[in-house]
């Protein structure tokens, strides 16, 4: 057995007992039905190899992890001009705050919180119906991880759909600044969708490669972003991933991370591995609790964070 593979099988071991701690989300009612009691974690290294543990391979709900790969994605549509909708700086709020978004009249402060991911969700529609939009994040997601079997959960969507108040109140908010250019069903039908994509631990770990390994995937020997593009992405999952516990997460984890309310974690360790865990429980700012005790550990064992060994 590898070395890694002992370490992820530690993790695992020493997290077990923690497994069902925490609070599943219970805002969107279908993630409501979710057994707490799973955990999973893959650790893909850029050689192509998966060290996996517990529920690795248990589709699950990747909720805000999908604004990576929206992100990537309106990059590409979009190039820079993506900055002059949405800003770069950690919000230090909520992910569903509206405050500031009336300070900065209308322009969300980053990609990942979800009035930024609503903005970019506006800018992939451009051009299409909401449907063709869907259909171009869902094959995009497809291409990265090299899985054509990755598909949207409807009922997820659905459920999102018919409860996310808050979502409506921000899209209209920005909209009322001028800020959207499509009606708001159409911008959040998009944006629940995306939300709405289920993958798997080992699915995920592999579509986040491209970012582990300088904008290509090497497993599918395929370019994806360039490496200055995959470089200021990371950039922005460290500082803005993980909400108003982006500073926490940095401090006890030191990777480029997105965190999602399904109890998903991409984490991106450069030129090294692309990991992802996933734990229903979440803590008090909405992040996987025991998926974050596993990154911590994983990344205090393996000396992978950012700012040092
Ligand atoms: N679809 C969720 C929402 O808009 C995403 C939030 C998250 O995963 O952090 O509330």
């Amino acid at each position: 057995m590898s070395e890694l593979q002992e370490l992820v099988d530690g993790v695992y071991r020493d997290l077990k007992s923690h497994i069902g701690e925490g609070k599943v989300a219970d805002y969107i009612p279908e993630l409501a039905k979710v057994d707490p009691k799973q955990f999973g974690i893959a650790v893909a290294t850029l050689d192509g190899s998966f060290h996996i543990a517990g529920d690795a391979d248990a589709p699950f709900s990747i909720q805000s992890i999908s604004k990576v790969f929206t992100l990537t994605l309106a990059l590409g549509m979009a190039g820079d001009t993506l900055w002059t909708r949405v800003g770069r700086e950690p919000s230090g709020t909520a992910f569903n705050s509206i405050v500031q978004l009336e300070y900065e009249k209308g322009r969300p402060r980053n990609p990942f919180i979800n009035a930024g991911a609503i903005a970019v969700a506006d800018m992939i529609l451009a051009g299409h119906q909401p449907r063709e939009a869907i259909g171009e994040i869902v094959h995009f997601v497809r291409f990265v991880s090299g899985d054509d079997s990755i598909a949207i959960d409807h009922e997820v969507a659905k459920s999102e759909t018919g409860t996310g108040y808050r979502n409506f109140a921000l899209a209209n908010f920005m909209r009322s600044f001028g800020r959207l250019n499509h009606p708001v069903e159409h911008v959040l039908g998009v944006y629940f969708h995306h939300c709405a994509l289920a993958m798997s631990c080992r699915q995920l770990a592999r579509a986040g490669l491209y970012l582990a390994a300088g904008g290509r995937n090497p497993v599918l020997d395929s370019r994806v972003v360039s490496r200055e593009r995959a470089r200021r992405i990371n950039a922005l999952m460290l500082m803005c991933g993980h909400y108003d516990a982006s500073g926490d997460f940095a401090y006890r984890v030191g990777l480029p991370g997105k965190s999602g309310v399904g109890g998903g974690i991409l984490a991106v360790a450069p030129g090294k591995a692309s990991i992802a865990v996933w734990s229903p429980g979440l803590n008090e700012y909405g992040n996987s609790l025991v998926g974050t005790a596993a990154l911590e550990l994983l990344a205090q064992r393996t000396g992978w964070s950012v700012f040092g060994t």
